[in-house]
């Protein structure tokens, strides 16, 4: 989630992301990359560029939770092993994120054959 505020009017905007063992993972999605990760490490600790605003993250928690009922409940009966959403918070919307057509559908930074079994403890 992050507010764009070089744009006028300013941007909001964030994601929603499932990734399951053998399915695309963050860095699939080229969310995380090893370039992010070092400027993150870099200004750790730092001001951020993008404030966070409460009640967008809040539809994105709340979108994460729905997805999480769904995988756990079946309610819409529909297999979920990969999520990608986009939300734009200046129309309330939710879409598949662009980055979802380009990605790889199997990861190869964790591959299926390297998970353990699923247990619910
Ligand atoms: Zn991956």
């Amino acid at each position: 989630m992050g507010v764009e505020m070089s744009l006028s009017p300013f941007s909001m905007f964030g994601q929603v992301q499932l990734s399951a063992p053998g399915h695309a993972c963050l860095q699939c999605n080229g969310f995380i990359t090893t370039e992010n990760l070092s400027k993150e490490a870099a200004n750790y600790g730092q001001k951020t560029k993008r404030p966070q605003v409460v009640w967008p993250n809040g539809v994105l928690a709340s979108t994460a939770i729905g997805i999480a009922i769904d995988m756990i409940t079946n309610w819409t009966n529909t297999i979920r092993e990969s999520e990608y959403l986009s939300y734009n918070a200046n129309d309330h919307s939710t879409s598949d994120h662009i980055m979802k057509a380009y990605r790889s559908k199997i990861c190869p930074h964790y591959p299926i054959l390297e998970s353990g079994p699923l247990t619910i403890d």
